[in-house]
């Protein structure tokens, strides 16, 4: 992570995610490591939600936060791990550009995120070469960024290619990129950036929530008419369960926003916790 804040040399994610857990015991948090959760399900016991751990552990909550992240696509070829951080990028902001500045990029994906990160390092970069392995970038690519990618001076859109062979010192330099041919071209690179997409963590809740069509979770309007009652934007269709981070459906997918959704929801979580107290509470008795 190079641009989350107060860390001005970078934090690996591993570094971070320990941290955070200290962090989260010095303030009172059970941590139940290493367990997967395996199953989410309103308890019988009325008010209460149960989440079944892998060790078949129930644990009773009246609020639930699903915060199981998205698994991001890999391109699978030799060395990707080597080189993840030096010059092969799972994001491109100003940071990444800056160390690419007026080097050729290549960016891989047929998504919307791989046409907007081409646009905006075209801005930075000598030459950006869009790999796609599919026919056609609007089968993916709303229409006006793609119209911009062929209107782009310095953005060349390679079809029906694939990124197979990565190769450098302790930096990426080199990718060779086959295309529909066969042929296959060797490219000096700044940088390689993979936006092919992430897999949401939601295997486990199955039809506990609603999810969209790529299976992240669906919270606030996206629920439609089954958004739970009172509104909050994080919450899913059950009231007190609520999803934020990259497992969100719509998540921006930086550190930032999944720790800035989740302590918004910790306000929603109280005044729940408050409601059903109140509710539970017995009738003042008027002599
Ligand atoms: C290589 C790489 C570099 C990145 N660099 C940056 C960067 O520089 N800046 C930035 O802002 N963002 C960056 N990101 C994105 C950032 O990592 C995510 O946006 C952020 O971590 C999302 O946090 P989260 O809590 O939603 O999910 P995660 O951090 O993915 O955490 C989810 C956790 O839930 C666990 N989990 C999943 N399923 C279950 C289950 N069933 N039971 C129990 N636990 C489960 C996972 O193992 C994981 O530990 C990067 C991502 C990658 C892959």
């Amino acid at each position: 992570m190079e641009n989350f804040l107060g860390f001005p040399t970078g934090v690996s994610g591993a570094d971070l995610a320990f941290r955070a857990q200290l962090q989260a015991i010095k303030f009172g948090a059970r941590v139940a490591v290493p367990r997967r959760a395996e199953k989410l399900q309103p308890s019988t016991r009325p008010g209460y939600y149960e989440v079944t751990l892998d060790d078949g552990t129930n644990l009773l909550g009246r609020s639930v936060v699903i915060a199981t992240g998205a698994r991001y696509r890999k391109l699978g070829v030799p060395e990707e791990e080597r080189f993840q951080g030096a010059g092969l990028y799972y994001a491109a902001t100003e940071l990444e550009a800056r160390t690419c500045k007026g080097q050729e990029v290549v960016v891989v994906g047929g998504g919307n995120s791989a046409g907007q990160a081409a646009m905006f390092l075209a801005s930075r970069a000598s030459c950006v070469h869009l790999v796609h392995r599919g026919r056609d970038l609007s089968d993916g690519m709303s229409q006006y960024l793609v119209e911009r990618l062929r209107h782009a001076a310095n953005v060349s859109i390679e079809t029906r290619s694939q990124v197979v062979e990565l190769s450098g010192d302790e930096h990426l330099r080199t990718v060779k990129i086959r295309d529909g041919e066969g042929r296959v071209v060797a490219r000096s690179v700044g940088g390689l950036f993979i936006m092919i997409g992430a897999d949401p963590c939601t295997g486990w809740l199955k039809d506990a929530v609603l999810l969209d069509v790529h299976g992240f979770v669906r919270t606030g309007e996206d629920c439609g008419p089954d958004a739970s009652v009172p509104f909050n934007v994080f919450q899913t269709n059950l009231p007190g369960v609520f999803a934020v981070g990259d497992v969100r459906s719509g998540s921006v997918k930086r550190v930032a926003s999944a720790v800035g959704e989740g302590s918004v929801v910790v306000q929603a979580i109280h005044a729940r916790l408050a409601s059903l107290r109140q509710a539970e509470a017995p009738e003042p008795v008027t002599l």
